[in-house]
């Protein structure tokens, strides 16, 4: 993707879409309020003032049932439930008030009480089942107006005794007139307030993204000096030292590219110049054919075709093409078979290769050809890096089902700080990229690479002046 296009896909501004997420929620959240407050105030009222009358009812009911105190029953219920009592005794059609008790004068039960509409209440009760209860009123009443009435009848010794409780309903209009220009100015601070919340949450968060965003886009084009100071948001910070750490990294691997172009060409032109140096030596001067010469280009021949090998494999690391052929492995015999075929090939030159093992022989499930070659990089680096002496130590041991190799030499040794980077493809230590050591800083990525699609542990111990052990882990069977 070009950088213009990215630039393209631009939404809405941060701070718009926190505004009208905040708005709407406040919209939301006033509309819940309106409808259980205006819509459903008058129902909720209703039932809740029922279950209580209902309730006071029944300490009238057991006073009549235990022959007790009748009137003080109604007058406790009326006091604890804020309604006007009646208890009326039913006899012949009509009823007969044995206790009273009033919170207001004035009230729908108080002000009854014709014997039509005792008689209307009685049977509208008896009709459901002993207990009625809803809203009531003479039917000129304005919305506000009117009375929640319960009556409950109960049969005691024969005779029927209804229990009436009333009080003023819930004056829903005024109420709902009041609510509704409250919420309206809660709705209108709300939505003023989501606003200035929308700036200020926004200039938090918006300032360090739109700074997190330029330095992005100057690491796409190449700029690698990334830099985001830290903000109030954990998140944006844990995204800062990402695409600084990805910075960090693309600027090393970008300069090990460069190195690596450096690195070969340099290694490349060295076997070149011998090759063809030698021959035109040999062709123009007869008496040079000689088979020393010849070797020379054989074996400058051989080191291109490494190099050239080496390139190829880490490639094919990179594109996670390279497959193993899985099989069990005698380790211990082909490190052994290993260390005597390059002790003998590099005897004449004065190298000690020397095996080593604590007399365990231990078996594998790997690829043979790549363990090989690993173990070879790590040999070769050795011979290429040992001391003076010029030995060179391959030591095998197995402990608890693993058998470890480890390749010791005798040379300079490798810094801390560079313990971590040889391990990287085009990597060469500082104090060898000049010395002529042949090399592309490719065989311990090679090594890598191996080692971890085998799932074998790996790692070197190094101290400056006293030499380097690299060594790896792999299970036994
Ligand atoms: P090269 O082909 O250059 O040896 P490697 O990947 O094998 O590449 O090694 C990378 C670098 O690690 C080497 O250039 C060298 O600086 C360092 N190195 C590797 N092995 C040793 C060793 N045994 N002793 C000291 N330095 C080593």
């Amino acid at each position: 993707m070009k950088n213009s296009e990215i630039k393209e896909k631009r939404g809405a501004p941060l701070r718009m879409k926190l505004f009208w997420i905040l708005a709407a929620f406040c919209v939301f959240i006033i509309a819940i309020l309106w409808v259980l407050q205006v819509v459903l105030m008058d129902g909720f009222y209703q039932s809740v003032t029922v279950v209580k009358m209902n309730r006071h009812s029944h300490d009238i009911e057991m006073a009549i049932k235990n022959d007790g105190d009748v009137r003080a029953a109604a007058y406790n219920a009326a006091e604890s439930s804020g309604a006007c009592v009646s208890v009326y005794m039913i006899k012949g059609g009509t009823g007969m008030k044995v206790a009273d008790a009033h919170v207001k004068n004035g009230c729908f039960v108080h002000d009854l009480i014709a014997d039509g509409d005792l008689n209307r209440i009685y049977s509208e009760a008896q009709n459901s089942n002993g207990s009625f209860s809803g809203k009531i009123g003479t039917g000129n009443e304005s919305e506000d107006e009117g009375s929640i009435l319960v009556a409950n009848i109960i049969d005691h010794g024969g005779v029927s005794y209804m229990l009436l409780f009333g009080t003023e309903s819930f004056p829903v209009g005024t109420m709902s007139s009041t609510v509704t220009v409250q919420l309206v100015m809660i709705t209108v601070i709300l939505i003023v307030g989501a606003g200035v919340l929308a700036v200020i949450i926004s200039r938090k968060i918006t300032r360090p993204v739109s700074e997190l965003c330029s330095e992005a886009e100057r690491l796409a084009v190449g700029d690698y000096s990334v830099n985001f100071s830290s903000c109030a948001v954990d998140e944006l910070n844990r995204l800062g030292d990402t695409l600084k750490y990805a910075a960090a990294e693309l600027e090393r691997s970008d300069r090990l590219q460069r190195e690596l172009i450096a690195n070969i060409t340099h290694d490349l032109r060295t076997p070149l110049t011998m090759i063809s140096g030698y021959s035109e030596v040999m062709r123009d001067i007869p008496g040079e054919v000689t088979p020393e010469n010849l070797q020379v280009i054989i074996d400058e021949s051989a080191r291109l075709s490494a190099l050239v090998s080496d390139v190829l494999e880490v490639s094919k690391a990179q594109n996670k093409a390279m497959v193993l052929n899985l099989a069990p492995i005698p380790i211990t015999d082909v490190v052994r078979a290993t260390v005597t075929r390059y002790g003998t090939m590099l005897k004449d030159k004065g190298y000690t290769l020397r095996f080593e093992s604590d007399g365990t022989s231990a078996v594998t499930v790997g690829d043979e050809t790549k363990l090989v070659q690993a173990l070879c990089n790590l040999i070769n680096n050795g011979v290429n890096f040992t001391g003076e002496d010029k030995i060179v130590t391959v030591r095998q041991t197995v402990n608890n089902g693993v058998c470890r190799i480890e390749v010791s030499d005798t040379g300079k040794g490798i810094p801390a700080d560079e313990l971590e980077s040889i391990w990287d493809r085009y990597y060469r230590a500082r104090d060898f990229q000049n010395k002529g050591i042949a090399g592309s800083g490719l065989g311990l990525a090679i090594v890598k690479n191996i080692l971890i699609l085998h799932g074998a542990s790996f790692g070197v111990e190094s101290a400056v002046g006293v030499g380097s052990t690299f060594w790896f882990e792999v299970k036994t069977q």
